[in-house]
């Protein structure tokens, strides 16, 4: 694809690299040439996936870090910058959810989905953004979730940090506009990964989902793959403060 050859001189953080959406996202990033970082908490999958991406590209490492620890997060991306001499892109993928019903959500699982999905975002942001600033140019890219755009039963912490993460992503992109910062959002539906295994076992809950995706069937990694991409890109640099839905026409009912 010539028209993102552009991605060839990118130095990229993709959080969450080492499995799932993320895995694709920065394998995608390195078939173009880009220089990608990738970090998890898992050291074999950060080990495997690190393997994948250096058969594209041998300039790419992984960093392990835990985006519940903002420590942690400010370690990850003063790492990935050094190991890259930069920092152009940075993709806030690392994500969890612990569905239960709102009256059984301990104090313990409202932080951590919080802590990950939005106190991380925030923060792992905070710090690319002064690299970013510094050099009056950069790309976060948020992944966020349609649940941040309806509600669904069982998700009450998931869908509040998802949302706050779209606002996060709005009020980023206004304040770091006059650095030439761009923030924007992409919001899957469902894709079966380790996130949603466990949900998918209940076939009457991935019959739900279908009925409720108008395309008729689940989204893949690579759809997300792609709305990174294009966000990635010189064809998004008039794009900041939106959010990009994936979700096969879900929110449009
Ligand atoms: P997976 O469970 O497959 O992967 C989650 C990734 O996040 C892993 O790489 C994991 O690495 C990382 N991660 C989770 N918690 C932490 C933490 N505390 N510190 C560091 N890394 C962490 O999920 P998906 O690939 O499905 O999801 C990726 C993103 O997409 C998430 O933000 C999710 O909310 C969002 N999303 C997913 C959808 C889906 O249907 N799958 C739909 C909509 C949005 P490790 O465990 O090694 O730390």
């Amino acid at each position: 694809m010539e028209y993102l050859s552009e991605l060839s001189t990118q130095k990229i953080l993709v959080t969450g690299g080492n499995r799932g959406i993320g895995r694709d996202i920065a394998i995608s990033f390195a078939k173009h040439q880009a220089n990608v970082v990738i970090s998890g908490r898992d050291e074999a999958t950060l080990i495997s996936t690190t393997e994948m991406l250096q058969k594209y590209n041998r300039k790419c490492t992984y960093i392990k870090a835990d985006m519940q620890q903002v420590e942690s997060i400010r370690n990850m991306v003063d790492k990935a910058y050094t190991y890259l001499n930069g920092l152009d892109v940075v993709v806030n993928n690392a994500g969890i959810n612990i569905p239960k019903p709102a009256l059984e959500v301990t104090e313990e699982d409202w932080d951590q989905i919080i802590d990950t999905n939005l106190k991380g975002t925030f923060f792992c942001a905070q710090q690319a953004g002064k690299y970013m600033i510094a050099k009056n140019k950069g790309k976060i890219i948020n992944i966020v979730s349609q649940m941040a755009f309806v509600g669904f039963r069982n998700r009450s912490a998931y869908c509040s940090s998802k949302g706050g993460a779209v606002q996060l992503t709005k009020a980023l992109a206004v304040e770091w506009a006059p650095y030439n910062i761009k923030v924007n959002a992409v919001a899957p539906t469902f894709i079966k990964t380790e996130l949603t295994n466990k949900m998918f076992a209940d076939q009457s809950f991935y019959d739900e989902v279908l009925t409720r995706i108008p395309l008729g069937k689940l989204a893949e990694p690579s759809d997300v793959t792609g709305a990174v991409l294009f966000l990635a890109s010189d064809m998004a640099n008039f794009i900041t403060g939106d959010t990009i839905r994936v979700d096969g026409g879900w929110t449009a009912i």
